[in-house]
């Protein structure tokens, strides 16, 4: 089965909502003149918070081809959680994505394999789609722990969803020693695990559901080694940080299908 490859650049704390506008505008604009075919890759940006309205009131308005999403959301549905954000406030956002556990959620919020997976179920329970991210320490892929030490994350963050959710989600494979380093992991390494995971879901969930979900590589990507990443038969797209940022870079890690494999 086809799965159409995805795009989704992570603004992390980056831009504020007037900048957003810009952003979006210059992005659309870009992919419009370099003939972006949308059937080939769907293009989604991730941006802080306080930018989604304005985002919504672009993309609605404007009917931009942009999908959106947050980058984390609460576990909990309201009440005294200061400064966590709902699941039914991101859908009235009309977010259509939200990453979960990120490394950067992990490692300076503590989040855990059990809330990853909390908001995991939060977010499908409300009809988003979770970019649910795994990936192992640069000291685990020195030991060569990094297959299982990924699936140990996927087993957690998967933890009561059915078939059918996992079969709609996304799990973005981001070795946390290429995240914002420049060191992109090898295409061969990045399927190895991508693979591994999908094998994983094939075990657990059926032919079916392996088939149909999508797995993004995430770390470091560039309009440069993109297309040698998406060659992979299990790379399904790229969860893209620091790139998202550079509207030509972005827009040309979208056009991927038009670059050479180097
Ligand atoms: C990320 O933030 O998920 C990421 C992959 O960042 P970068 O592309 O900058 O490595």
């Amino acid at each position: 089965m086809a799965r159409k490859p995805l795009m989704a650049g992570n603004w992390k704390m980056n831009l504020n909502h007037v900048e957003a506008v810009g952003l979006l505008q210059k992005l659309t604009w870009t992919l419009e003149d370099k003939k972006h075919d949308p059937d080939k890759s769907e293009v989604v940006v991730l941006p802080p918070f306080t930018d989604l309205r304005t985002v919504q009131t672009l993309v609605d308005g404007d009917r931009l081809e942009i999908g959106y999403g947050a980058q984390d959301v609460s576990a909990f549905d309201n009440g005294a959680y200061t400064g966590d954000i709902s699941a039914d406030m991101l859908v009235k956002l009309g977010c259509r994505y939200v990453v979960v556990g990120h490394s950067e959620r992990r490692r300076f919020h503590g989040e855990d394999d059990n809330i990853v997976n909390a908001k995991t179920l939060k977010a499908v329970s409300r009809g988003m789609v979770p970019i649910v991210c795994v990936g192992e320490r640069l000291a685990v892929r020195e030991q060569f722990r990094h297959v299982p030490d990924t699936l140990h994350h996927v087993e957690g963050a998967l933890v009561g969803l059915t078939s059918d959710q996992v079969a709609n989600m996304v799990i973005a494979y981001e070795p946390v020693w290429a995240i914002g380093t420049g060191r992109v992991a090898t295409p061969e390494d990045a399927q190895e695990v991508c693979t591994a995971i999908r094998g994983w879901i094939r075990e657990r969930h059926g032919g079916e559901v392996s088939d149909r979900i999508r797995i993004l590589y995430g770390g470091s990507v560039n309009a440069r080694n993109v297309a040698a990443l998406m060659a992979q038969s299990d790379i399904d797209g790229c969860l893209v940080g620091a790139a998202s940022l550079k509207v030509d870079e972005f827009s040309a890690i979208a056009r991927f299908y038009e670059m050479p494999v180097i």
